[in-house]
């Protein structure tokens, strides 16, 4: 497979020069090679990351930003995801080596296009699986995922479910619009029951799922929600998940202003309060479960935190002597393995 056809376009010579993540005895690509010199160095030998590497944190916001303009609808919500994440990633000065976000299918996937940093879109309900994977391959990098409410808790709900029980150490943001606005307006899964969508316009018929409620009980470790209305306050939120050791799940309302003309931004300044406002102490589970199940208000902010998380790759003493991109796979003899079965 070409490598290029699995980088997000605005990592294809696009833009200035993107740090390198090959060892300091290789030459850094330039904008205009970069594609050719990634595929290249695959078929030639292994790409090592820098065992010292001078650090590049993303210092602007211009070394964020692609070349490309959103293509969102004037007015979306998406917009205010979007600021926020810039500002988190900012305002923590990540390393930009360090750093890839994967995206899901949707109107929010769209972002790949207009980030800077190191992507993989992935397929639809496919981005949390393919999240995990990159964390397991190296568990240096800080992985985060952009999806959809329909991508994360319809296609790819049973890969939400596991990495919240493996508590894999990446960031969830889910752009929650209770509609599918890509495909201009489908009943998703987190639709009020009765709510008319372009695919059931006698009303949904389904109970909408709780994310909140469904991350508790599959014991995710970090779990928010927020409102991108609120830019400030989602980008704390955003900061803390990322900072999380273990799974974060940040579900952020996200008015979708051309599909859905229920859930608007006046319908969420009308309900939504904040928890840090009334005491709550986000490490009980239980005071945390009832909360999920307010819906005449909205309440906003960090529903539960757990102290103690110990990351899935914590626990895997093969990632001791350091990721498994480091790890030579010369001395690995597989001969007793198969001749168990020859
Ligand atoms: Fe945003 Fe909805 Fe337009 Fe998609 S369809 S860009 S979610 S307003």
């Amino acid at each position: 497979m070409i490598l290029n056809h699995l980088l997000t376009p605005a990592l294809i010579g696009k833009g200035q020069s993107m740090p390198t993540i090959f060892s300091s005895t290789q030459h850094a690509p330039t904008p205009s090679d970069s594609a050719k010199t990634i595929t290249q160095a695959m078929d030639r030998s292994p790409v090592v990351i820098d065992i010292n590497p001078e650090k590049h944190a993303f210092i602007s916001r211009d070394s964020l930003e692609s070349p490309y303009f959103p293509t969102w609808c004037p007015g979306c919500g998406n917009f205010g995801v979007w600021t926020a994440l810039k500002n988190a990633l900012l305002e923590l000065q990540m390393p930009e080596e360090e750093v890839v976000i994967v995206y899901g299918v949707g109107c929010s996937g769209n972002m790949a296009d207009f980030n800077r940093v190191y992507g993989f879109h992935a397929l639809h309900g496919r981005a949390i699986s393919n999240a995990v994977a990159i964390k397991a391959a190296n568990h240096k990098l800080k992985v985060i995922v952009v999806a959809g409410d329909g991508d994360t808790y319809g296609e790819g709900l049973n890969h939400f479910i596991s990495a919240m029980r493996g508590n894999h150490d990446i960031t969830l943001l889910v752009h929650d619009n209770q509609v599918y606005g890509l495909t201009t307006g489908q009943t998703a899964p987190t639709t009020t029951k009765g709510t008319p969508t372009k695919s059931t316009p006698f009303g949904a018929p389904e109970a909408p799922i709780n994310p909140i409620g469904i991350a508790l009980t599959a014991d995710a470790t970090f779990i928010a929600r927020g409102f991108s209305g609120n830019i400030r306050h989602l980008t704390e939120l955003i900061k803390q998940a990322i900072q999380h050791q273990g799974f974060s799940l940040v579900d952020m309302f996200q008015p979708c202003f051309t599909f859905n003309k229920i859930n608007t931004y006046h319908y969420f300044k009308e309900r939504i309060y904040y928890l840090d406002e009334q005491s709550f102490g986000a490490n009980h589970k239980v005071a945390a479960w009832e909360k999920t199940f307010e819906y005449d208000k909205l309440p906003i902010g960090v529903f539960y935190n757990d102290p103690h998380s110990v990351p899935f790759h914590k626990t895997l003493s093969q990632l001791d002597v350091g990721p498994l991109a480091k790890q030579s796979i010369s001395t690995i003899n597989m001969d007793a393995a198969l001749a168990h079965y020859s």
